[in-house]
């Protein structure tokens, strides 16, 4: 008998160092030029020599956004500017195409690919045109299209440098979603069964899937998307089907950092953080990951790295399931959601009555207005709430319109405010953060609006006013002395 316990030994380096399955996830600014494509083709088959990769593709960068303004021109009955926007997208890519690929044969094949996906692009523009509609459905259908088209642009390119690559859709790849258009939720047993399949196929002919992101298919067939920055919930999906054993989002950014540079310049890159504080950034607005791309993750503990596609010597942001006892700092960042406003609801009837809030944020839901943070005082007479600035007029109108002299008495706005937020899970139980916290900005003389904290202690959040929001960001990263490294 062979030696086992050394067999064991060597497979667990091996496994460990080389040989990883690894699903890399690049951004849209990635893959913007022609030597962008060529440049993450080059990298994704160096990897390859020593690791199992399984890509996923945002749209080139600016895409998505152009394809929900036709939409809204498609709304709007403005055909032509839905047109001419739509030949910007057609000209990009083919003007790509071209000047991506050296070998003319793989040149013409991604030119025929790609003239097909945008012949069908025109066709559906052209059918929604013609009933001047946008329903949740069509809509995802058409905004589905910038991962389709980037995806072709990366597979001929890897077959332009003798790696054999397919484009494949998330609705190719098995993804199978609910038929919640816009936000769609994967059906996780199903599709876990049909990406595994397909991938094992693929991998028996030797062949890499270039993954399109953002977007699956219901039971039915029908086109699906998981909203804004799905590209990264497409990767951990697939990662959770195949078991993969570390997902890495590349973008244009090292990672997470403790705060927003532009508003603090000695903001640190954080090294690493646990699922639950990555979830609860997300939350708060860092635009590196979609709020819902870690649950796929959680159960089997895969780890993800936040990285820069453009700065591979720098590690990133790990996020694990237990980040290591020296990283378990009280606070990990100050986040911040400016461009919000505040609606402050009273009236002496709203004290001891059963169902008030209710009623108050089923009026705000019927009107589509997301509520983000709410505060009720303990007596009653007031509740305040935070919305998108954007909602402002749609919240305060159905408030007055529905409720006004009714159970509430008198509606108060303040524009233009910011909900900052102090996140790290090392918070919990630790008395004497919010007095930190308060004591730090009042010394700078900021008058706080509005506190609230969830129970999970896993976040402090307040709201000041928008021109006080930099000086109180600095005096908490300095409070908490985030600069000493993450
Ligand atoms: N292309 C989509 C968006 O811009 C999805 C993504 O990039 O993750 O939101
Ligand atoms: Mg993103």
């Amino acid at each position: 008998m062979a030696n086992p316990p050394a067999v064991k030994a060597f497979k667990v380096i091996n496994v460990r160092y080389t040989d990883l399955k690894l699903v890399l996830k690049f951004g849209g600014t990635s893959i913007v030029s022609a030597p962008n494509i060529r440049n993450v083709a080059n990298m994704i088959k160096s990897l390859s020599k020593e690791h199992k990769i399984i890509p996923v593709f945002s749209a080139i960068s600016g895409v998505t956004d152009d394809l929900i303004r036709i939409t809204n021109y498609i709304r709007d009955r403005n055909g032509e500017a839905a047109n001419s926007l739509a030949k910007k997208i057609v000209k990009t890519h083919m003007e790509i195409s071209n000047q991506c690929i050296k070998n003319p044969k793989v040149r013409k094949e991604l030119v025929g690919k790609m003239r097909s996906d945008l012949g069908e692009f025109e066709e559906l523009l052209h059918g929604m045109l013609l009933i001047g509609e946008v329903t949740p459905r069509s809509s995802d259908y058409l905004i589905s299209f910038g991962e389709r088209l980037s995806i072709n642009l990366v597979a001929f390119a890897l077959n332009d440098i003798g790696i054999r690559a397919v484009p494949l859709t998330g609705k190719d790849i098995g993804i199978v979603t609910d038929a919640n258009f816009g936000e769609a939720k994967p059906l996780m047993d199903t599709t876990r069964l049909h990406v595994s399949h397909k991938i094992e196929a693929l991998a028996q002919k030797k062949t890499m899937p270039v993954i399109g992101g953002f977007a699956g298919a219901d039971q039915h067939g029908n086109i699906t998307t998981f909203g804004r920055g799905g590209s990264d919930y497409t990767a951990t999906i697939i990662a959770s089907s195949i078991k993969a054993d570390e997902v890495w989002l590349m973008s244009d950014v090292d990672g997470l950092m403790t705060t927003d540079p532009k508003i603090v310049k000695n903001a640190k890159l954080i090294k690493e953080v646990s699922y639950v504080e990555a979830m609860e950034m997300a939350l708060f607005g860092a635009k590196q990951i979609h709020p819902r791309a870690l649950e796929p993750l959680v159960a089997k503990k895969i780890p993800l790295r936040i990285r820069n596609t453009f700065n591979l010597k720098n590690p990133g942001t790990i996020v694990t399931a237990d980040p290591s006892p020296d990283t378990q700092k009280t606070v990990k960042c100050v986040s911040v959601i400016r461009h919000t406003g505040l609606i402050d609801v009273r009236g002496g009837s709203m004290v001891g009555a059963p169902g008030t809030a209710a009623t108050i944020f089923s009026t705000l839901a019927k009107a589509g207005v997301n509520v983000m943070m709410i505060s009720q005082s303990p007596s009653e007479s007031s509740i305040s709430i935070i919305v998108k600035k954007n909602d402002m007029d749609k919240a305060v109108n159905a408030l007055e319109m529905n409720l006004l002299g009714k159970i509430i008495k008198k509606v108060d706005v303040t524009v233009d405010v910011s909900i900052i937020a102090l996140i790290g899970s090392g918070m919990r139980g630790i008395v004497g953060i919010a007095s930190k916290v308060f004591a730090a900005v009042g010394k700078r003389g900021i008058n706080v609006i509005m506190i609230a904290q969830g129970s999970s202690e896993l976040n402090i959040a307040f709201v000041v006013k928008d021109s006080e929001c930099n000086a109180a960001v600095q005096a908490l990263h300095d409070e908490f002395e985030l600069a000493k490294g993450g």
